[in-house]
């Protein structure tokens, strides 16, 4: 089974992409970490794309179109979850064109809803363990006070340099003129299914498995 999480950032893709990780084997393609990974890894790539990554911009689509390809080419495990990718709808079609290609399709794409005021107090209370992914938040889930993950137990929490209100309304921007025409793209095409991404973790979590099952 493949589908897309679409939705503003902060809506919650990541985390609930690793919940289905968990509960069934598929696997999370998220452009943003793989941009990041290239990043500190110091790749020609990696140092091409962060001042656009760090300006809230987004890269061009050549470049996350051929990550995506190449992750396709390798294990398919229990399908694909594409998180934060297509952002635009070159991206779209261009996913449509190598899923064909790989003799597959999508299964659903699900967008997750919320409003922008609650985008920007997620997204600037966030921070994450660089270790695992765990997402923690300053007010609703502080991480705890031992300094360890309570998921994994490594002690190395991080910020993300985009995650600041400068390049939120940046990030903000980007996805309502390029990325929220896929909503109707979809739509369009009868693949298009939407949950309330404001609710508690474990109710989007429950309604993202009724659309699948
Ligand atoms: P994310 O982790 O999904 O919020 O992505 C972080 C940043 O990576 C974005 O603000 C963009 O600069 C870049 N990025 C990630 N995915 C894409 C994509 N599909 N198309 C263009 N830029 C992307």
């Amino acid at each position: 089974m493949n589908i897309i999480l679409l939705g503003p950032p902060g809506a919650g893709k990541g985390t609930q992409a690793r919940r289905l990780v968990e509960a069934r084997g598929m696997i999370q393609l998220s452009t943003g970490d793989m941009l990041r990974e290239a990043r500190t890894s110091g790749t020609e790539m990696g140092d091409l794309v962060a001042d656009v990554m760090d300006r809230g911009d987004l890269v061009t689509d050549d470049i996350v179109i051929g990550l995506i390809e190449e992750k396709l080419s390798g294990d398919t495990g229990g399908g694909f979850i594409f998180d934060g990718f297509p952002r635009t709808l070159a991206q779209a079609d261009a996913l449509g064109a190598l899923l064909e290609k790989h003799n597959t399709r999508l299964d659903a794409v699900i967008e997750m809803q919320v409003d922008d005021k609650a985008l920007v107090s997620r997204i600037t209370a966030r921070s994450t363990c660089g270790s695992c992914g765990e997402v923690f938040n300053d007010i609703t889930n502080p991480q705890p006070a031992n300094g360890k993950c309570p998921n994994c137990g490594a002690s190395d929490f991080r910020r993300r340099a985009d995650d600041t209100e400068d390049a939120l309304k940046t990030r903000l921007m980007e996805y309502y003129k390029k990325t929220s025409p896929l909503i109707g793209y979809y739509y369009a095409r009868g693949e298009l299914s939407t949950v309330n991404g404001l609710g508690e973790m474990d109710a989007v979590t429950a309604d993202i498995a009724a659309i699948l099952d």
